[in-house]
């Protein structure tokens, strides 16, 4: 891996959706070369945008860049791996990923990678919505996997610190952890939110506003990445026992409380 010369990169994106767009704009902003590729043709967006987009993989690894970000749908990462030429890096380079999952793509990435590249395992614990006044306060998780060359992984955290991110040094096991309580549990309710078909009322109280925003937000997303979440997170079946249970416990709580209240009572609510 060559160093970047004054920490101004050259970052070749691999799928280039609504999350990659997102950052690749604040990447171009910070005077970055961004190449990409996708599935779909994106020549005239990139043009747009001020990147070099390429239809052919090998054409594109051959772009000597410093970094190569993954940004496809966590459902589709290993195919995507699985279509990468290596022998056609012309140098080491630094593997660095996004996904919303995180120990998923570093097993899979310390399986391909050359011995002489890098992986860097991230997630941005934000999107296109909540980032779409700026990063600052916003959360990068991040997991140093097997780095060697110093400079181009910090010049790469750089990226997001410098736009005032809160940068977080973890393990990719302990992100699964964390996300499946907290990130899969929003996304999940929100789902839920959605099948009950949640809508604004005239009566709204501000607690019911957070929930309709929860719900939208968690729709926003592709079906694609909410079931990623599930199917890649080891720690997110888990979860979702837990929230079954918790809801029936909740439901066995307020009928026993009925039924003895009602005992009391000469009143009845229901036929
Ligand atoms: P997504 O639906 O998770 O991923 C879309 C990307 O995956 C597109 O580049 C798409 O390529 C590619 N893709 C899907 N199926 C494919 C297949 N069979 N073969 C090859 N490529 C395929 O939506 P996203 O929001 O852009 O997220 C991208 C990644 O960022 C995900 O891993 C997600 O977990 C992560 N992430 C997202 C957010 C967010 O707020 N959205 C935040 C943090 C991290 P084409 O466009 O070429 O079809």
């Amino acid at each position: 891996m060559s160093s970047p010369s004054q920490n101004t990169l050259k970052i070749g994106i691999i799928g280039f959706g609504p999350f990659a767009q997102f950052l690749a704009k604040t990447m171009v902003k910070q005077g970055h070369s961004i190449r990409a590729t996708s599935r779909s043709d994106y020549t005239d967006l990139c043009t747009h945008l001020g990147i070099l987009f390429f239809r052919d993989m090998i054409a594109f690894l051959e772009s000597n860049n410093d970094v190569i970000l993954l940004c496809t749908s966590i459902l589709s990462v290993s195919q995507v791996i699985e279509s990468i030429s290596f022998h056609a890096l012309k140098q080491p380079v630094l593997f660095a990923d996004v996904l919303s999952v995180k120990e998923y793509p570093r097993d899979l990435l310390l399986q391909v990678v050359p011995q002489d590249s890098d992986v860097l395992c991230t997630h941005p614990m934000f999107g296109p919505e909540s980032g779409k006044d700026g990063w600052k306060d916003l959360t990068f998780m991040f997991d140093r996997v097997r780095i060697r060359n110093e400079v181009t992984c910090s010049s790469f955290l750089q990226i997001f610190a410098s736009e005032g991110c809160r940068m977080m040094e973890m393990s990719c096991e302990e992100h699964d952890k964390l996300a499946a309580k907290s990130q899969f549990l929003t996304h999940t309710i929100g789902r839920v939110l959605s099948e009950v078909e949640v809508e604004p009322t005239s009566i709204d109280t501000k607690g019911f506003q957070k929930l309709v925003q929860v719900k939208e937000s968690a729709t926003r997303d592709t079906f694609d990445l909410f079931s990623g979440l599930f199917i890649y997170n080891r720690f997110a079946r888990q979860q979702l026992n837990n929230l079954e249970l918790a809801l029936e416990s909740v439901k066995q709580q307020l009928i026993k409380r009925m039924n003895e209240e009602l005992d009391q009572s000469i009143y009845t609510p229901y036929n």
